[in-house]
């Protein structure tokens, strides 16, 4: 393991996430042209997954960093579900015969926030576009706060089958500190309200590096909430960046852990949940065996897209609604943020792309290299044209194969052990568009 002060140089560093490569602050201005080609390509031969987002919520949390806004008008949500499905039949007007859905996942935002009816209006558009494969997994983004037996009922019947919670963290003063309340009560009853209704598969999020963590908090958030054996826990680092998100300025930044103890907060989640027969997957997520996503990171199934670490092999994803990205093998395609400017676009028919990139033979090269690295923590480069083909990179990846980040053996670069919280320095080193890119990224670690 690299000494204190090498973590602390090492995980302060400002590096992407690659939920995508080339990421999403490389997008440059784009029109609908090349997402309509891209779209009246799918056939009915064509596997896709389909994400939903819904924009609004109840109440701001401060350290929220989604594309979402407050709302508390029953009406506006309701108007833009109606663009939702226009934009649905939109899209599925482009369509050359209907696409087999493999996945779906609604997220926000507070998706659940809609009406009942909005749900099923949605859902009927969906059906008509798609062809549902039986075992498609139907995910949503819910907020313990706001779930009763109703909403799990509704969701039952339009079946999902995969709920993912936003935890956080369940010690009171850390709650207080990021503007959500919300006691282990009201996950308790969620977990038994979504497993009484037939909802079987359940995620739960969690955050470190928050305002007032500690390692014992943490210890206290990861045991609670194992009790309660989700599928799948996520942990991810907070990205406080009070530059960019307005509500994040409520965090006082001197009462955040630093660098140095995020590091050692994202070891001990690791060690705690291993523990708890949990098994880790790629950066920040953890499945029990038996759960998809562990079986693909045992048969080198996994995946990455802009939910993270997914079993998801559509190479297909469309994205509905304001800020959502669309994913085609060439062409990542993002709709625009702005709500009043999406339904403007929507109503005139238009599906709205204001940002993207074309991907050339390079980028999907080195999009499946940093893919191998995110989700293996190896790459060959012999499958992406050979170690000569990266002189450049490889002379950059000198300081860490010095400190134990990574090893390399011919063209094959291993992520060691001790290195692992810092795969993303390794895959920037591939990242063509990084260079003096890094003031808008979250921390290594
Ligand atoms: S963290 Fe979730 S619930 Fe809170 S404001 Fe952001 S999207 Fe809404």
């Amino acid at each position: 393991m690299p000494n204190n002060e090498k973590i602390l140089h090492y995980a302060d560093a400002a590096v992407p996430r690659y939920t995508s490569y080339p990421t999403a602050a490389d997008f440059h201005r784009l029109e609908d042209a090349p997402r309509l080609a891209a779209l009246r390509r799918l056939s009915a031969q064509d596997r896709v997954s389909v994400y939903i987002h819904i924009p609004y919520c109840s109440a701001m949390c401060h350290y929220c960093g989604c594309f979402t806004k407050v709302t508390r008008r029953a009406d506006s949500v309701a108007d833009y579900t109606r663009y939702i499905v226009q934009d649905i039949k939109l899209q599925a007007a482009c369509f050359n015969g209907r696409p087999r859905l493999a996945h779906l996942h609604w997220g926000g935002g507070t998706p659940a926030i809609i009406s009942p009816a909005a749900f099923r209006a949605i859902m009927a558009a969906l059906k008509e576009a798609f062809t549902f494969e039986a075992e498609a997994e139907h995910a949503i983004e819910l907020d313990p706060r706001y779930v009763d037996a109703e909403l799990c009922a509704l969701l039952a019947e339009q079946g999902v089958n995969r709920a993912s919670l936003g935890v956080q963290d369940i010690d009171a003063k850390v709650q207080q500190a990021i503007g959500r309340i919300q006691p282990l009560s009201a996950i308790e009853r969620t977990v038994s309200a979504l497993r009484r209704a037939g909802i079987k598969h359940i995620n739960f999020d969690l955050i470190y590096g928050l305002p007032h963590q500690t390692e014992a908090s943490l210890q206290e958030t990861c045991e609670k909430t194992a009790q309660l054996v989700p599928d799948r826990i996520a942990c991810y680092g907070y990205a406080h960046l009070p530059q960019r998100r307005a509500n994040q300025r409520l965090i006082d930044s001197a009462i955040l852990p630093d660098a140095h103890a995020r590091f050692f907060q994202a070891a001990l989640v690791g060690k705690i949940l291993t523990r708890l027969g949990y098994v880790p997957i790629g950066l920040d997520h953890f499945a029990l065996p038996a759960d998809p996503l562990a079986q693909a990171a045992k048969n080198g199934r996994l995946h990455r897209n802009f939910q993270g670490y997914t079993d998801d092999d559509a190479a297909v994803l469309l994205g509905f609604g304001a800020s959502s990205i669309s994913e085609f093998p060439n062409l990542y395609a993002q709709t625009i943020a702005d709500i009043g400017q999406y339904k403007q676009a929507i109503a005139q028919g238009r599906l709205g792309t204001a940002r993207g990139v074309a991907l050339n033979a390079e980028d999907k090269k080195r999009a499946a290299l940093i893919r191998d690295l995110m989700c293996r923590f190896r790459v060959d480069l012999a499958v992406y044209g050979g170690a000569r083909h990266y002189q450049a990179e490889l002379a950059r990846l000198q300081p860490l194969l010095a400190d134990n980040i990574a090893e390399q053996s011919q063209d094959i670069i291993t992520i060691t052990e001790a290195g692992r919280p810092f795969v993303r320095l390794v895959a920037g080193l591939f990242d063509t568009y990084r260079q003096e890119k890094t003031g808008n990224f979250s921390p290594a670690v």
